[in-house]
């Protein structure tokens, strides 16, 4: 198999393996627990925590320490994050104002945005640009209420497209708003430092860098409020429950290695993506067919890339792609057996026909050159049969698409 679908989750590291099992094994104390053992434990848990948070640039010691509190994964942390700002917010006595949400945002973040409606928020979304970019110009005509709490929330690598916004730092930490920045897809393989980051809170999750599934965190500034969605003791009184401290420990191993290699690892990966992207418009147009490498024209991520087959319906290329032994998505996984298309390609403007065809290959430190020329040659075999059986239809041709959605 090869396997083109890692933003949606990435194989493990070796390291990060060993530290689980090791952990899992050896550390089993209670991190609350007074005795030895919790003690023992609550240490390997808190280096840890600050391993990731001076790896990705938060304050990890002193009296202005920023928190990272370990959640379940990036969907939780979104929650915590949204709601959370929120509800803090109405409790500290400021109104209810505006959560502007980008259109590219994970399904998590959509869901927490209207959990706030009940609270009496707004909900705006922000619309992508035809590049991808999330346009915040098209806040200028919402006016903030006086002594209310404005949210923004958005994520800095499309999970789609691989667009990045570079628009974070204009959005400002200012009063009455705060802002929420998902970070999930730009971990491992692009730039980021949170004390550079015009952003409150920012949410990860270790299996998209080679850690383990099941867990992710919350990066929360210095001395923000945030309110949690699970009371209890742990993590600062922001996530009850026992921590689980071998998944912790192999979330800041894989950290650790996938920081270290980052540099080096994002430029290998960014030219496998080209070929790729070269490779299949080659043998695309080669059989007559129309294809575009969306958001190919913005700065983006260099593991993520979609590419929209014209007049062709995603589920079948990806299904085709799988019989012929290539991973790759239709987008999200949480939102991949939708027949509905992206939100984030409809938020662009791109026509039906052209978001019915895109299918999205992601690649990661599994991947090879090898790997990249097999899988254009097997998407050359799979065109070629679409062609023939009519499923597909090229530049010129009356279209022709199977399918619910015809
Ligand atoms: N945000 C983004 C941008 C994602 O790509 C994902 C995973 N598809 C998530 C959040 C959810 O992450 P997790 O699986 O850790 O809950």
């Amino acid at each position: 198999m090869i396997y083109l679908d890692h933003a949606a989750a990435t194989p493990m590291r070796p390291e990060a393996a060993d530290v689980m099992a090791r952990v899992q094994a050896e550390v089993y104390g209670n991190p609350s627990s007074h005795h030895a053992l919790g003690r023992g434990a609550r240490g390997v848990l808190e280096d840890a925590r600050e391993t990731i948070l001076r790896l990705l640039g938060g304050v990890a010691t002193g009296p202005s320490r920023d928190r990272l509190v370990f959640t379940s994964g990036a969907t939780e942390a979104n929650h915590l994050a949204i709601r959370g700002l929120g509800e803090s917010a109405v409790k500290g006595g400021q109104s209810p104002g505006t959560v502007h949400r980008s259109a590219r945002d994970h399904a998590s973040a959509v869901e927490a945005s209207k959990r706030l409606v009940e609270r009496g928020y707004r909900v705006h979304e922000v619309p992508l640009t035809p590049k991808g970019h999330p346009d915040w110009t098209s806040l200028g005509g919402i006016p903030a209420p006086p002594d209310s709490c404005d949210i923004f929330s958005t994520t800095i690598v499309c999970s789609q497209t691989g667009v990045i916004d570079e628009a974070v730092p204009c959005l400002g930490r200012l009063p009455g708003r705060r802002v929420h920045a998902d970070a999930t897809q730009a971990l491992g393989l692009v730039e980021f430092d949170f004390r550079s980051l015009a952003a409150d809170t920012c949410s990860l999750s270790a299996h998209k860098l080679g850690g383990p599934r099941g867990i992710g965190a919350l990066l929360v500034r210095h001395g923000l409020e945030v309110s949690p969605l699970m009371a209890g003791s742990q993590e600062s009184g922001l996530r009850g429950g026992t921590e689980c401290v071998g998944l912790a420990a192999a979330f800041a191993s894989a950290v650790e290695a996938a920081v270290l290699e980052r540099q080096q690892e994002a430029v290998r990966i960014r030219d496998l993506r080209d070929a790729f992207e070269t490779g299949i418009v080659r043998i695309a147009r080669a059989r007559g067919l129309e294809v575009e490498v969306v958001g190919g024209s913005a700065p983006r991520a260099p593991h993520i890339s979609t590419i929209a087959f014209h007049n062709a319906d995603r589920q079948a290329i990806v299904m085709a792609a799988d019989c012929a032994g290539i991973a790759c998505s239709t987008g999200s996984a949480c939102a991949s057996g939708s027949s509905q298309p992206s939100p984030a390609l409809e938020s662009m403007g791109l026509p039906p026909a052209v978001a019915r065809g895109a299918v999205r290959f992601s690649f990661g430190r599994s991947s090879t050159t090898a790997e990249v020329e097999a899988c254009v040659n097997g998407f050359d075999g799979i065109l070629k049969n679409f062609v023939e059986r009519g499923i597909i239809r090229g530049i010129d041709q009356r279209v022709c698409i199977p399918g619910p959605d015809r």
